[in-house]
C-alpha cells in the first residue's frame, strides 16, 4: 500500500526541498542527503510505487522504458558516465529499503567498494 505522506512524495509536491540534478514530467533526480559516495544521486519515477517490482509490474513499458534511458541521461549530466558509476534500487526488508517509494541510487566520482547499498 503506498503511503502519500512518505518522504519522496513530499519532495515530488514540493512539500520538502531537494537538490534537484534533473525534472521533467514524469521523473525527478536529486542529490542524497547522506551522501555515501562524491556523487550520490537519487532518481525517482513520479508514479505511486513502493518497489522495483510494483513499479515494473503497474506501468506501461514506456513510462519504465523512460525512466531507465533518464537514469542513462543523468549518468551522462553527471559527468560519470567514462569513469563508472553504480545504479543500486533497495527493496523490502532484505533489500535495505528506507523510503517507501521506488527509487534508484546512482553512486559514482570514486571507486565504490564492493559491499556499499546506498
Ligand atoms: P533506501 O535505503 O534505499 O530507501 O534509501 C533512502 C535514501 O534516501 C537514503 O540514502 C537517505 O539518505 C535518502 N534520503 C532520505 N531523506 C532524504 C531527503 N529529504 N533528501 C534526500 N535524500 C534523502
Amino acid at each position: 500500500m503506498y503511503d502519500n505522506d512518505n518522504i519522496f512524495a513530499k519532495i515530488i509536491k514540493g512539500q520538502i526541498p531537494c537538490k534537484k540534478v534533473y525534472e521533467d514530467e514524469d521523473v525527478l533526480f536529486f542529490e542524497d542527503i547522506n551522501p555515501v559516495s562524491k556523487v550520490h544521486v537519487l532518481g525517482i519515477p513520479k508514479v505511486k510505487c513502493v518497489n522495483f517490482s510494483e513499479f515494473i509490474e503497474n506501468n506501461d513499458k514506456e513510462i519504465v522504458a523512460n525512466f531507465f534511458q533518464k537514469i542513462n541521461l543523468v549518468v551522462e549530466k553527471l559527468g560519470i558516465k567514462e569513469s563508472g558509476y553504480r545504479v543500486i534500487s533497495n527493496s523490502g526488508n532484505d533489500g535495505g529499503q528506507e523510503v517507501p517509494h521506488f527509487h534508484v541510487h546512482i553512486l559514482g566520482g570514486e571507486r565504490i567498494g564492493p559491499k556499499i547499498n546506498s
